[in-house]
């Protein structure tokens, strides 16, 4: 039965030192606030003040892994089952996008450029077009969103929200230059000559990160994240084996189902799965197969190689089985982490990454070249949705400082 959230909304105990908010969200979202505003029928208001604080609150009600944020540090969840914000939230934030009208500001005389729309980069382009800065986004493929379009299943996340956010980027006045890549004909140099006086990276981590074991190369292998990103592109096959147990790997396998898959099994080196418990619940649902303890080799032309982990009791892998186990299969689906892409380094003198190739910035979210300001996952690595909203408002902020604008509100 589906939640029924204005009971869900009238079992908020409205803690005075709410956790939800102050332990459980990245982005303190103000929750007693919004639900007592939701329980008098202010939904504009309550919808208003989500959006304030996080543009991608009609993203984040879906994608966020609520049981280790809000939910899972709401009091009523010790003794009862939590308070179900996600819903609520979800309600809230969808009918505020809907009829939610949005104005050109002031202009402030600024311009900034913005690299990547996915949850970054919407974010900053947002905030700052509403303080008055002439804001351009540019973005490498025909739709905006980063991951949210070309990553997460449209089965988990509709893509509707997403077509919202362009509409609401135009009513603020931000161009947006689609097919446009940074490091590719234009580059940051150009950026400043043309006169942005601030740029703001967010282009996320597109660069699948490989095994470094021989068949990577081969025709039946595949990224997950290069699958995801036109699924019917790909012929699979009907025996799929994925290669990794984070999220990336439950969207494959689902998402492979959904292609016509008839058996997708997903392998992992230990026991441990990254993938949150409820991903990996709606990937064994949908049908997938997890195997633990397969450490790959190779990939040969039947499918993947492995050695078996022997665990002990406490489930730790303390050496591996003699001899080697081919897995036959159509298709392997490599998914197993992701690093940044390297255009824009290697075209901006003076831009320094890590040794993973992340960007590196200082406490106010600029890089190492003066007026370039970085956040979301070429920072800090895959981490989440929600995550990049927080970087990127903490770089709006430092950009607002940058150019002169007084605090960011
Ligand atoms: C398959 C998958 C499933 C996920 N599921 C979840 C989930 O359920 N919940 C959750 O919270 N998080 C999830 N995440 C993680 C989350 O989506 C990311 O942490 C988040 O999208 C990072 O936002 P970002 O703006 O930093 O980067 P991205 O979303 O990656 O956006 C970067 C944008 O920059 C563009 N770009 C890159 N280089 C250039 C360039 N040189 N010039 C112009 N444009 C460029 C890209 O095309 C892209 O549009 C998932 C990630 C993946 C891959």
């Amino acid at each position: 039965m589906a939640v029924h959230i204005v009971e869900e909304a009238n079992r908020c105990l409205g803690c005075k030192r709410a956790f939800c908010q102050i332990k459980g969200c990245p982005v303190s979202t103000p929750i007693p606030q919004v639900i007592t505003l939701f329980r008098e029928r202010r939904i504009d208001e309550a919808g208003a003040l989500l959006f304030e604080n996080n543009p991608m609150s009609a993203v984040c009600a879906l994608v966020c892994n609520h049981m280790d944020q809000c939910e899972g540090n709401c009091i009523r969840g010790r003794k009862d089952s939590p308070v179900h914000f996600s819903s609520i939230e979800q309600y809230v934030s969808a009918t505020y996008l809907e009829r939610a009208r949005w104005e050109r500001p002031e202009a402030n005389g600024t311009s900034v450029a913005v690299i990547g729309s996915g949850p970054a980069g919407i974010t900053a382009a947002i905030k700052l077009a509403q303080r008055g800065c002439a804001v351009t986004v540019f973005e490498q493929r025909p739709e905006i969103g980063g991951v949210l379009e070309y990553g997460i299943p449209a089965f988990r996340l509709p893509k509707e929200p997403i077509r919202k956010y362009r509409s609401i980027m135009c009513a603020l006045g931000v161009r947006v230059r689609p097919s446009t890549t940074i490091g590719g004909a234009l580059t940051i140099d150009d950026l400043k000559r043309d006169g942005y006086d601030a740029v703001f990276v967010a282009t996320g981590t597109w660069r699948a990160r490989k095994l470094d074991i021989p068949g990577e190369a081969r025709g039946n292998v595949i990224f997950g994240i290069d699958y995801l990103v036109d699924p019917a592109g790909f012929a699979i096959g009907r025996d799929v084996a994925v290669i990794g147990a984070g999220n990336v790997a439950m969207d494959v396998a689902r998402t492979a189902l959904r292609q016509g898959a008839r058996r997708v099994t997903v392998y992992a080196r230990s026991r441990h799965v990254s993938a949150s418990a409820d991903e990996v619940e709606y990937a064994r649902l949908d049908g997938a197969e997890l195997v633990f303890g397969k450490a790959i080799e190779a990939i040969d032309g039947q499918g993947p190689v492995f050695r078996t982990a022997v665990f002990d009791e406490e489930g730790n892998v303390v050496g591996y089985e003699e001899g080697l186990d081919h897995a036959a299969c159509d298709t392997v689906v490599i998914a197993a982490s992701q690093l940044p892409k390297d255009k824009l380094v290697l075209t901006t003198e003076g831009l320094s990454t890590n040794d993973r190739g992340l960007l590196k910035v200082d406490e106010s979210s600029m890089t190492s070249v003066p007026g370039v300001f970085a956040a979301g996952d070429v920072v800090n690595g895959p981490m989440t949705v929600v995550h990049a909203v927080a970087g990127a408002k903490r770089a709006v902020d430092g950009i607002v400082a940058y150019l002169g604008l007084g605090k960011s509100s």
